[in-house]
């Protein structure tokens, strides 16, 4: 992770218990709201300013979910069983809840690309969230996001400009 991306995430963590009180405080917003304040829009011209590679900290520090048609579709690319699949990259938790077996990603490349990029689980392609309208629903989820990802902090913080004033 390069030294900007450090910094933010230091900053993140250093306002971690505000971020979670607003962010809970957030949660009576609704989808309209989320509509009306453009978080989307947001979210888009954030991530245009974030260099995704020099980063990869989602991929290093935290194993996305994975769900059945993730298996499918990325053993069916790696040539083997998804009996296989399983044995070799997937931990079950006591919910039945599958993720990846360990961090940093198996499949990130040393160059901070995504080895299996076009192909990879939902929960990499829609992490952080912060362009779906349920984002206000789930502030457990987005304080969480908040200390892993410099995007989804920056965008943070420009909804705390928000909505604040
Ligand atoms: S599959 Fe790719 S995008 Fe997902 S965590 Fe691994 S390296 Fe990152
Ligand atoms: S999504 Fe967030 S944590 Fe992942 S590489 Fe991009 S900025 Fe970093």
């Amino acid at each position: 992770m390069d030294t900007d991306h450090k910094k933010t995430l230091a900053s993140a963590k250093s306002e971690h218990k505000e971020i979670m009180h607003r962010l809970y405080h957030w949660k009576q917003l609704g989808k309209d709201r989320y509509h009306e304040i453009g978080v989307a829009n947001i979210h888009q011209a954030v991530f245009e300013n974030t260099d995704c590679i020099s980063c990869h900290n989602c991929c290093n520090s935290s194993p996305p979910l994975i769900t059945p048609s993730d298996i499918k579709r990325l053993s069916a690319h790696l040539g083997i069983s998804k009996k296989a699949f399983i044995r070799k990259y997937i931990l079950e938790d006591f919910n039945g809840e599958q993720s990846f077996n360990k961090v940093p990603c198996h499949f990130l490349h040393t160059n901070g690309t995504c080895n299996v990029y076009e192909l990879r689980p939902d929960a990499c392609r829609r992490f952080p969230h912060t362009d779906e309208e349920d984002y206000f629903k789930r502030p457990k989820l987005n304080t969480a996001n908040t200390q892993v990802c410099p995007a989804a902090y920056k965008i943070y913080k420009r909804l705390e400009s928000i909505i604040s004033h």
